[in-house]
This record gives C-alpha cells, sequence and structure tokens, in this order.
C-alpha cells in the first residue's frame, strides 16, 4: 500500500465548465466581483448564523497580517504579539511582517492550544507590552473564545485568532468556530486544510466595522476611490478561487462527516496513543495528531522510517515548534520554560488523512503503527528498563492532564 500523509482533493474545475465561461463573458476576475460576493454571502450563512461578516482572501498568511494591521492600529500598545509556540510558521511570520515580536508561550495538555495561566503570565511580567494576542485553534479545536473576550477586555489587549485548519468545526448548537467573536478570526482554504481549494483565507468577525476596514486594507487601504486612506496591500480571492470555493462548500458536509469516520476509526484502533482532547459540537480534521507512548519519546524518527517502508508517510506537526527554529529562535522572545510544548512536540506523529481514504486504509495505518510501537516498547523495556519506570513521578504527572482557568 502507498499511503500519503495528505492528497489534496480541491473541487474540480473541469467539471465546473459552464460557471468559468460565465466568468469569462462577465469580464470580471477579482476585485470582489460577483462569485466572490456570492460566495462570502454563502459562507456567513453557513457558518456564522449570518450575523456579522465575511471576508475572502487569497491566503490566510496575508489574513493574518491584515487582522494584526488592523487589531494593533498606528500606534501599536507594546511590541510583543504573544502567541503560542506550537504552531505554524505562518502565525509568526505575519507578527513580524506587522513590525512585531513573537512572544512565544506554553500549550495546555488537553487542547494543546496556548495555555492559559501561561499567557496570564506573561501578560504580567510584559504588562504594557503586548500589542496583540493570538492565540492558535489548534488542529481545528474549538479553543474557548469567551475566555478571550474576557481577556481582551481585562488587559485591553486585542486578540486575533488563527483558526487556518478551523473551517467546519462548529459547537453543539452547529455555529461555526468563531461565531459571535468581536476580534478576528482567520481561516485556510489551503489545498491541504480540509476546507481545501489550493490557496485561499476567509477572515470573520462579529464587528462588521472592522471587516470593512480590513476589506479597504486588502485592496491597497483604498478608502474612498483610488486613494489610500490607511495601510494597505492586495490580500484579493480571485473569482476563479471564489467558485472553487463555492463548489468545496456544496459537498462539505458530506467530507467533513466522512473524515470525521475516519479520525474516530483511528481513535479507537490506537489506544497506545494519546489523542487530542475531544472537542464539543464538531472538529474538522485536516490529518489526525496523535501522541507516541511517553516512553518512546526519542524513538520517533524510527518508527516514522518503519511506517515509511511499510508505504505510510506520516508528519510531525509541529515539531520542530516555533523556537526550535533558526530563524524565530533568532528573532521571537519566550516563556522561560515551555514544557508540555516541548513534550507534545517531541511526541506528536501526524498519521493519514483525506477526503478518499478508506476505512481498510486506517486499519492497515493502524495495525501497523500498533505492531511498530509494540515491537519498540518491547525492545525498550529489554534493554533500558524503560525510562517510564525509572522516572514515575515526571511520567505521572505529565499523563495527568490538569486544565487551569484563571481568566
Ligand atoms: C495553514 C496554516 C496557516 C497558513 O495558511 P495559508 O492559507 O497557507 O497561508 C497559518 N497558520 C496555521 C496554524 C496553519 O496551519
Amino acid at each position: 500500500m502507498n499511503i500519503p500523509l495528505i492528497r489534496p482533493a480541491p473541487p474540480q474545475l473541469s467539471l465546473a465548465i459552464r460557471e468559468l465561461e460565465s466568468i469569462e463573458r462577465s469580464g470580471i476576475y477579482s476585485n470582489f466581483g460577483p462569485v466572490n460576493t456570492r460566495f462570502e454571502r454563502e459562507l456567513l450563512l453557513r457558518f456564522f448564523g449570518g450575523k456579522g461578516a465575511c471576508l475572502t482572501v487569497c491566503n490566510a498568511t496575508l489574513g493574518l497580517m491584515l487582522a494584526i494591521k488592523e487589531a494593533i492600529g498606528r500606534a501599536p500598545r507594546g511590541e510583543f504579539a504573544l502567541m503560542p509556540s506550537f504552531t505554524f510558521a505562518a502565525t509568526a511570520h505575519a507578527a513580524i511582517w506587522c513590525g512585531l515580536t513573537p512572544l512565544l508561550c506554553d500549550i495546555n495538555r488537553a487542547d494543546w492550544a496556548a495555555d492559559c495561566s501561561a499567557e496570564f503570565g506573561l501578560l504580567k511580567q510584559y504588562a504594557g507590552r503586548v500589542a496583540v494576542v493570538i492565540p492558535y485553534a489548534t488542529f481545528g479545536y474549538p479553543i474557548d473564545l469567551e475566555r478571550y473576550e474576557r481577556m481582551r477586555e481585562r488587559f485591553d489587549v486585542p486578540v486575533v485568532v488563527d483558526a487556518a485548519a478551523s473551517l467546519g468545526t462548529c459547537s453543539e448548537r452547529g455555529l461555526g468556530f468563531g461565531s459571535g467573536f468581536g476580534g478576528s478570526v482567520v481561516f485556510s482554504m489551503h489545498a491541504t486544510k480540509s476546507f481545501a481549494v489550493g490557496e485561499g483565507g476567509l477572515i470573520y468577525s462579529a464587528d462588521s466595522d472592522r471587516v470593512a476596514r480590513i476589506r479597504a486594507m486588502s485592496n491597497f487601504g483604498f478608502g474612498e476611490s483610488r486613494t489610500a486612506t490607511m495601510p494597505g496591500l492586495n490580500a484579493k480571492l480571485c473569482e476563479v478561487g471564489a467558485l472553487l470555493g463555492s463548489l468545496r462548500l456544496a459537498d462539505y458536509d458530506r467530507v467533513m462527516q466522512h473524515r470525521a469516520a475516519l479520525f474516530n476509526h483511528y481513535h479507537d484502533a490506537l489506544p497506545e496513543c494519546e489523542f487530542q482532547t475531544e472537542a464539543p459540537g464538531k472538529q474538522v480534521h485536516q490529518f489526525v495528531p496523535a501522541l507516541l507512548p511517553s516512553q518512546l519519546i526519542d524513538r520517533r524518527a524510527v518508527i516514522r522510517a518503519k511506517l515509511a517502508d511499510q508505504g505510510i508517510t506520516t508528519g510531525t506537526y509541529f515539531s520542530p515548534h516555533l523556537l526550535e527554529q533558526p530563524y524565530f529562535k533568532e528573532v521571537c522572545t519566550a516563556a522561560d520554560s515551555m514544557p508540555v510544548c516541548e513534550e507534545i512536540s517531541k511526541r506528536v506523529i501526524s498519521l493519514p488523512l483525506f477526503d478518499r481514504m478508506t476505512h481498510r486504509e486506517v486499519d492497515y495505518v493502524a495495525e501497523c503503527v500498533r505492531k511498530v510501537i509494540n515491537d519498540m516498547k518491547h525492545e525498550t523495556r529489554e534493554g533500558t528498563q524503560g525510562i517510564e519506570q525509572q522516572v514515575p513521578a515526571l511520567f505521572g504527572a505529565m499523563n495527568n492532564p490538569v486544565r487551569e482557568n484563571h481568566l
């Protein structure tokens, strides 16, 4: 078998000849044309109960840059952008392009997102110097946005949510992640995300004026016709991109359902691994992040090589985490210690998930993973007696997920 980590399957443009001809006839190719306008309306209704506003962008990285720039205004109240170290490079790059220094914090053991007390500690330590807080809704998990609304008020600091992998995640009531949030929430439609389009992104906010400002910023800062009245760049989604998005939306329920079923299958078939805590409502899944047993913390490369020998491609999102990457190490500031991020980043392995994957393929991957893990546990036990037995206190503490809530 040959099983890739991700097999992108955006909508087939070759099946949308009529829609493409219609774009050609209209002579409108970008600048918020009719296809894009309709797509934004569809997104708002489908995911956000029709309240607030949606703005498409050509990718989420530019979306983050715009949202951060809008949030901090012309005179940022500090030099730092507080974010978890366990996120994708784009989050930090976007802050740096806005002239800020990423201030990296630890994550929590349950949802693998920025830890509440870690954020709180840094906000106090760097009081008055944090210009914006940028939590990441890790792997589509619906982090608690009410907590960030409270943080916004209590510390008078704006919040931009990196929700790159979250388009489709919804609450038990069926409302899309981010609904009602007054700051900006930024989603990606990259080919590797579950809402796969190719390149594309979305900025949502319950605050329509905020979205209107960002819309002007995404079109060269033109607040008036061809006249820059604010900072700007070009981040517009073209009409063909918006068409692809509309087509993706049409069959997205089916796609999400299948991916969720495959994810649950993995979950049940791999009791040897630990998973992110289960989300209330529905979470969309980009791939399947799992933690290898803690006694195999130094064996991941060998495990991945053995799986590769059996035709299974895996990933290690996010390892290296931000502070382990040379550029970020040079330009970022970080908390004194980030034990949970360090550990999860060392243990995490990303397992294959894609739209056309079958349950048989999941069985195959899970079986191979179990076999490799169990063989290796056996070796470790015989070789070193198992580090777990040597430092039981440490591993006991690690396996005990505690969620603190200070805000
Ligand atoms: C994919 C991703 C991005 C970037 O999205 P693009 O649309 O590719 O620019 C940003 N942040 C996180 C956490 C991501 O996973």
